[in-house]
């Protein structure tokens, strides 16, 4: 894990103490991670093809379509239900058997990330259902994992994406839905995606899940005592955004970072009917 992100890990602790657990937690998986060196290949799309695809609103690829290295990211799960089944956990025993189910069937691995990709819940579901864990767990797990991956892939298609020119509510890179924003520190609103972690500029007032611009029903609430944390629904479609203020804080914090330390905006925001 780079140094910085070991530091913010600790800054983060003290700024939300409610999170410790969780991010200690992360910490670990993050450890874990560095071990991964997955083999991405270059991207070979055709440099008009992506400009008109960026044109016509289309993502670079699809989720199923990422050029993941599968093969490291079924070698980090393990790794993570591994360092589980060493925990003192209530779930110990079920990610004792897990980690070695993966080990002795290679399509174990290969069901799940197809579930996830496709964001096919009823199949998450099974296989948690199976697995003997909460599907958000799984989830969350295996997309870690494809982390590694998911940042080479990042890194080598920046160059072929014109950011400045995308203006849809979804990830221009692999089309996913945003799952947390922040303001810069000149205010300007930034999307950042669920599963590949790409960023990019949205209008403030527009819900990024139906474009819905009407003002009276686009709002926000935020934390009693919380500086810098709000979320931001749209009554049309029943969505809510959890958003960073960054202009509230003197350092910048990973988003997946954020998300974690968060967790009690979602339930705030399901309270109140959101989704
Ligand atoms: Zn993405
Ligand atoms: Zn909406």
């Amino acid at each position: 894990m780079i140094e910085g992100l070991k530091d913010q890990i600790s800054r983060m602790m003290l700024q939300r103490p409610h999170s410790r657990e969780l991010l200690a937690s992360y910490e670990a998986l993050l450890g874990i991670l560095q071990g991964v060196k997955p083999s991405i290949p270059d991207p070979t799309i055709d440099s008009k093809i992506v400009e008109m695809k960026q044109k016509e609103g289309f993502p670079l690829f699809s989720r199923e379509d990422l050029p993941i290295d599968l093969d490291s990211a079924s070698k980090a799960l393990r790794w993570f239900f591994l360092h589980l089944s060493g925990k003192q956990d209530r779930l110990e025993k079920a990610f004792n058997e897990i980690s070695r189910r993966l080990q002795e069937d290679e399509n174990l691995a290969e069901q799940l990330y197809s579930a996830v990709l496709a964001r096919d819940m009823a199949a998450l579901q099974e296989i948690a259902k199976q697995w003997g864990l909460p599907s958000s767990m799984l989830y969350f797990l295996a997309i870690t994992s494809l982390k590694p991956s998911l940042s080479v892939i990042r890194e080598k298609c920046r160059p072929l994406l014109s950011m400045e020119d995308w203006e849809q509510g979804y990830c221009p890179l692999c089309g996913s839905e945003p799952y947390m924003a922040y303001f810069d520190k000149k205010g300007k609103r930034h999307l950042h995606c669920e599963l590949c972690g790409t960023e990019w500029a949205y209008p403030r007032v527009k819900c990024p899940f139906c474009q819905n611009e009407d003002q009276d029903t686009l709002g926000y609430f935020e934390p009693e005592e919380e500086e810098g944390l709000r979320v931001y629904f749209c009554k049309r479609c029943v969505r809510y955004i959890k958003t960073i203020d960054r202009r509230a804080f003197e350092k910048e914090t990973p988003m997946d970072l954020e998300y974690l330390a968060t967790l009690h905006l979602d339930i705030l925001a399901e309270e109140e009917g959101f989704k």
